[in-house]
């Protein structure tokens, strides 16, 4: 423990700093304390003046209701110099050795969401990053995988992470990239983070709801500065030599068809995707298709068990899936294994959704699998077969607490990999569906709204989805 007596608020207080970081300034009439690893974004000195730029949970609303992170300065007055330098180094080395990143790679989509994300960039988070003395090369993207050519090609050893100031579409090319790289493993270990600016912001939500902080752009840009990493699941979507990596989700079916389709309504932000969930419930589409999965210990008993003829579909499928393990894109090579023939369960007929979750939000504000942890090496997964449209209604309405899993019409569970071949809709309908990844089209059926030239995967043959556990690392609340 050290301790001094210094100057705070015109009056003379007593500071002390314990060994875990935790420093009080006391006098007469008043008292208050930070963790330094928790509480501050950063420390600056001159002469006799010490700021703590604070970004500490209090009590805010009328009648101090909430508790929500503030910012403060704490300015302290030291007698001489020399003290001052001791205190100083004694806790800025406290906070360089919490692992905070010192330089970042930022990139920045302007077209993301409400075309906000320069200005929330100059506005809130930079800021923050000057007070936290962190330093960073900024690169706004022009054109769309354009954050995946950069992340290929960056100069990795350069930064202790990379941030994308998006929606989670950029967090995706960033990832696409670094996995397509020869040094891919070592890529994987690079922290990245999200400030939240998109239309879907799932991740962002989803590492915050992890660390119990509230979902806006200052605690994310805070979880970023304090440097606290979790590893993330990644998912592997294949389809014959075509692969593919995501953080987040695949869905086909109905949430596949508001994501894309709601795109014309961009300019309404987040309710595009209320209004437009009411449009496709009111006009329902089922699609026909072949799901088959793996599931994951504890969920072998939920759904029936393989069938001859199913057994003949997945062995036509499936078998492409073994042939490349990597070699042929030259960058990830990792656990491509494909289980067991009897491990598989299948499901043919018609379905309204299939959907998979790598993490619990979907969106900032649909909790779609309430289970999924970011590194269980598992992936979550939800289905709807046949239902009403009432039923569908009651069950949409609770996706923003989650409790929608405990739905009649739908199933949920725990799976290690996936096998999905789409089909096209049932009594006819033209539209042809599509299969989304993290809110991207990665393959769109005949008849499907927009153009198709670009899609990453081809509709109709089967998609294989497998999971490596923590492979990526993200920066954590
Ligand atoms: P949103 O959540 O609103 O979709 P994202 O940040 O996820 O926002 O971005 C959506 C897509 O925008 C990304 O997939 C990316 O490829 C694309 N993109 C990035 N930069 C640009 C750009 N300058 N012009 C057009 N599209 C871009
Ligand atoms: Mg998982």
């Amino acid at each position: 423990m050290w301790s001094e007596d210094v100057e705070h608020d015109g009056r003379i207080a007593k500071l002390t700093l314990s060994e875990d970081g935790v420093l009080c300034w006391t006098n007469s009439a008043f008292s208050d304390s930070v963790i330094l690893r928790e509480d501050v974004l950063g420390l600056s000195r001159d002469r006799f003046t010490l700021t703590l730029f604070t970004f500490k949970l209090g009590k805010v609303g009328c009648f101090g209701s909430s508790s929500s992170r503030v910012r403060k300065d704490v300015v302290l007055h030291f007698r001489d110099s020399n003290t001052l330098d001791s205190w100083y180094q004694r806790m800025q080395a406290f906070l360089d050795n919490q692992g905070r990143p010192k330089r970042l790679y930022i990139l920045i989509n302007p077209f993301g969401g409400k075309k906000l994300a320069k200005r929330i960039f100059q506005q809130k988070v930079k800021p923050f990053l000057s007070a936290a003395g962190v330093s960073f090369t900024l690169q706004e993207t022009e054109y769309r995988n354009h954050a995946k050519e950069l992340a290929k090609s960056m100069e990795i050893s350069q930064y202790d992470g990379i941030v994308c100031v998006s929606g989670d579409g950029l967090l995706l090319e960033v990832l696409n990239g670094l996995l397509a790289r020869s040094d891919w493993k070592m890529a994987m270990k690079m922290r990245l983070g999200v400030i939240p600016a998109g239309t879907g912001n799932g991740m962002a939500k989803s590492v915050l709801h992890y660390g119990n902080e509230s979902y806006n752009v200052e605690n994310a840009t805070f979880a970023i500065i304090r440097g606290n990493t979790h590893s993330l699941d990644v998912a592997t979507v294949v389809q014959g030599q075509n692969v593919h990596h995501s953080v987040l989700s695949l869905a086909w079916g109905i949430v596949a068809d508001v994501d894309i389709e709601s795109e014309r309504f961009r300019g309404l932000g987040e309710l595009r995707n209320d209004i437009y969930s009411l449009i496709r419930i009111t006009r329902l589409r089922k699609y026909r298709g072949t799901l088959a999965y793996v599931p994951a210990p504890g969920y072998e008993g939920s759904l029936d068990h393989i069938s001859r003829e199913d057994s003949d579909l997945l062995s036509s499928s499936i078998p492409d899936m073994n042939i490349e393990k990597g070699q042929q894109w030259g960058g990830y090579s990792g656990s491509m294994s494909v289980p067991e023939k009897s491990e598989w369960r299948i499901m043919n007929g018609n379905f309204i959704l299939v959907w998979l979750m790598n993490v619990p939000w979907a969106t900032q504000t649909v909790l779609a699998a309430p289970k999924a942890e970011l590194s269980d090496g598992f992936l979550d997964l939800l289905i709807i077969k046949e239902c009403s449209r009432r039923e569908l209604l009651k069950s949409f309405l609770k996706l923003s607490d989650g409790t929608h899993v405990k739905s009649k019409i739908m199933d949920y569970l725990k799976v290690r990999a996936v096998c999905l071949a789409p089909g096209g809709q049932v009594n006819g309908g033209v539209e042809g569906g599509y299969i989304s990844l993290d809110g991207e089209v990665l393959a769109r059926g005949a008849g499907a709204y927009g153009d198709g030239s670009k899609d990453p995967m081809c509709y109709g043959s089967s998609i294989y989805i497998t999971v490596e556990k923590g492979l990526a690392t993200v920066f954590c609340a």
